[in-house]
């Protein structure tokens, strides 16, 4: 089997090349450079390769080598040349794969929090987090898992109902999950049979529920 050197390029998320990385002890910086020379506009969808300007955006991505990374992207502002577009300039698009607009973490490291934040609660998961130099509060945690919960999702029609732990052994919510697909579709604030009763009703076209849960 050919062998091939590991290119710096093949740790970050896809569609960047490294410029440089540093460590100062305790968190590696890693200097990226979209390799793009165009975005879409968000107003009109046109790509544009007309830059205006230049800014820093600054996320946080997985930790290598036990270290936290924080990811320091030179993005640009573009110009939009649609004539009849409300934009003239707009700062620079990413795939949402690898980050979205706003965020403060690539997606690699948003999905990895919701799942520990599933898997654990709020509180144990921020501090397995930590162990994992995954630097994440509790709040934050609690913010992703509620966003990814409320993205838009196909109408089901086999359910599982199940106890969700905001806190472990102190304040319980309802989980909902898609069983065909596979994928947590609900999150629900409390555990009572009401709550969970008026996001039924919503959807009628469910077939099939399955409980998992104590009482209730
Ligand atoms: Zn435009």
């Amino acid at each position: 089997m050919m062998q091939r050197a590991l290119r710096p390029s093949v740790l970050i998320p896809p569609g960047f090349d490294v410029e440089r990385a540093v460590c100062d002890g305790a968190t590696t910086v890693i200097t990226v450079r979209p390799t793009s020379d165009k975005s879409l506009c968000p107003g009109c969808g046109a790509s544009s390769g007309r830059i205006h300007s230049r800014y820093q955006r600054c996320l946080t991505d997985l930790p290598l080598a036990g270290r936290p990374v924080r990811l320091m992207i030179v993005a640009r502002r573009f110009r939009c040349v649609t004539v009849m577009c409300g934009r003239r300039i707009f700062t620079e698009r990413f795939d949402d794969g690898a980050l979205a607009p706003w965020a403060r973490r690539t997606a690699r490291l948003d999905l990895l929090v919701h799942h520990l934040g599933l898997a654990l609660g709020g509180r144990p998961a921020a501090s397995f987090a930590r162990r994992l130099m995954l630097p994440v509060s509790n709040d934050t945690l609690l913010r992703v898992v509620r966003r990814r919960g409320c993205q838009p999702f196909a109408a089901p029609s086999v359910i599982g109902i199940d106890d969700w732990a905001w806190r472990r052994n102190q304040r319980y919510g309802t989980i909902i999950c898609d069983l065909e697909r596979r994928r947590p579709i609900a999150l629900l604030p409390d555990r009572e049979p009401a709550t969970a009763q008026a996001w039924l009703s919503g959807q009628p076209q469910i077939a099939v529920v399955a409980r998992d849960r104590g009482g209730g």
